[in-house]
């Protein structure tokens, strides 16, 4: 059975083989877009390259790309841990021709890889297309000798990929596993295909058309490709189980913590150290390349999933800080792969302690108010938005984590009160400030806390607009 270290090499070797040049992941910080919060799929940092902005330097490439989906227009946070395939950080393989070649070459690669390379039954795999891209349903039934019915027209914006409203856009093609009828979901297409039956693990897009103001306004003269494969779902159906925390990285990222915290990952305890596990990596990938926590901007979206982490850690019974103790096996499991993750190993060691024994300060008491508002709550109850608020505002708790933690019980958060008892706060800091004699540098404090509030920032969700596969 291959480890996932094997895998990302098999992939990366079968292009390299096909002439593409083998890319070193770029880092977690966008280095060509403000706009997007964390580099969230291999194309972004070719994107230039798929625009005509600058050369690329070679017409075909290769990467297993570090991604962050935890804010902005992918969020996948609140499905980390209550999913079997969702994960904050992942890799994301992918190969890329730059208007070398297109449909015809790059589907019958992926059906290659697929089931000749990993070896797949044919029979548990089905793809879908963009609801009028004839041609890649044409190469589709050639490759593969499926019938209609395994090769499935979408209509929505899941098979059309666009840069933005203006830019490159085009069909996608997606491959989806079968983990077998045991598994509750239907197939792609059907009411019921967020469940988790039926798993996408590959992307193919064909960027074929140029949009202006969101309207198609040219075919391209030289269409390109751009493909992203989850390294941990693939990983998944190669070592026959069917969550990517059972997968052999997981596994060994979870008995850590288990020993860490001597409880066993079972039970209710299962999903802390599900969520541990993952938040590890985002957490340390995110330092390794330079973020740190503060409550702003990336670093607060750090704090965010840090802080979570340490809830489960406290959930589980650690007495101390547990989170640094973890990193040593994940610079064992990732940092050949990843050397910056290895050489940053003191910085994530520091950075993770520090963040902890601060949070630990507020953590137990600001735990307390929560239980005891929530005293005699049935399942299906609100938590009042002012006790959200005083635990974001005074005791550390992202909103975040106190939706997280209200959802494990079964309960909610009063969002709408938690906005207002902020919007209460900051104005009455306002008019306590009008009093006080002082303009300049008061005006300038105050739009600074208007901007960021207390402890809370959303901005990037309005901003972000590109860069997904
Ligand atoms: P899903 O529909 O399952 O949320 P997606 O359509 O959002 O996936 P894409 O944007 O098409 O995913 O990304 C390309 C590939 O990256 C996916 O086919 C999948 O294998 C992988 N992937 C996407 N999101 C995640 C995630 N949160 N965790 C792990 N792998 C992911
Ligand atoms: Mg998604
Ligand atoms: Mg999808
Ligand atoms: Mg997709």
């Amino acid at each position: 059975m291959p480890s996932l270290n094997e895998i990302r090499a098999t992939y990366l070797n079968f292009f390299a083989a096909d002439g593409h040049e083998k890319v070193h992941s770029a880092p977690l910080v966008p280095q060509n877009d403000p706009s997007l919060l964390f580099v969230n799929a291999g194309m972004v940092p070719f994107k230039d390259y798929f625009t005509g902005a600058s050369k690329p330097p070679y017409p075909r490439a290769t990467s297993s790309q570090k991604c962050v989906r935890a804010g902005g227009k992918h969020n996948d946070l609140d499905n980390v841990g209550y999913t079997a395939r969702h994960l904050t950080f992942f890799e994301m393989l992918g190969n890329f021709s730059f208007g070398d070649y297109f449909k015809e070459h790059a589907i019958d690669r992926a059906w290659k890889l697929v089931t000749q390379e990993f070896g797949l039954d044919a029979k548990r795999l089905l793809v879908t297309v963009y609801i009028d891209d004839d041609e890649a349903a044409a190469i589709w039934k050639k490759v593969t000798g499926f019938g209609d019915d395994k090769i499935i027209r979408i209509a929505g914006s899941d098979n059309f990929w666009a840069m933005g409203d203006s830019g490159p856009c085009g069909p996608c093609t997606e491959i989806f596993w079968d983990h077998g009828d045991k598994i509750p979901g239907g197939p792609p297409g059907s009411p019921d295909e967020d469940g988790d039956r039926y798993v996408e693990i590959w992307n193919n897009v064909f960027m074929q058309f140029e949009k202006e103001n969101d309207q198609i306004v040219r075919t391209l003269p030289k269409p390109s490709v751009d493909t992203g494969m989850g390294l941990e779902r693939m990983t998944t159906v190669l070592q026959g189980v069917h969550s990517v925390f059972e997968t052999d990285l997981f596994k060994t990222l979870i008995a850590a913590s288990e020993d860490a915290t001597s409880t066993k990952s079972d039970g209710e305890r299962a999903a802390s150290h599900r969520v541990i596990a993952d938040h590890l990596r985002s957490s340390s990938f995110l330092i390794a390349d330079g973020v740190t926590p503060s409550n702003e901007g990336r670093g607060y979206v750090l704090r965010r999933i840090m802080r979570r982490a340490m809830r489960h850690a406290h959930l589980l019974g650690a007495a101390d800080p547990l989170m640094h103790r973890l990193v040593p096996t994940l610079v064992a499991q990732m940092g050949d792969a990843y050397p910056e993750l290895a050489r940053a190993q003191p910085f994530i060691e520091d950075t993770l302690k520090q963040e902890e024994v601060r949070f630990r300060t507020t953590l137990g008491r600001g735990m307390a108010l929560f239980d005891t508002a929530v005293q005699g709550f049935k399942p299906g109850d609100m938590l009042d938005g002012q006790t959200a608020f005083t635990l974001s505002d005074t005791y550390g708790f992202p909103l975040d984590l106190t939706q997280d933690e209200a959802r494990r019980r079964g309960f909610s958060v009063n969002v709408d009160g938690f906005e207002s008892a902020m919007a209460e706060q900051r104005q009455r800091s306002r008019e306590h400030w009008k009093g006080s004699g002082q303009t300049a540098n008061t005006n300038e404090w105050l739009a600074i806390r208007d901007r960021m509030g207390p402890t809370v920032f959303n901005g990037y969700d309005a901003i972000e607009g590109s860069g997904e596969v």
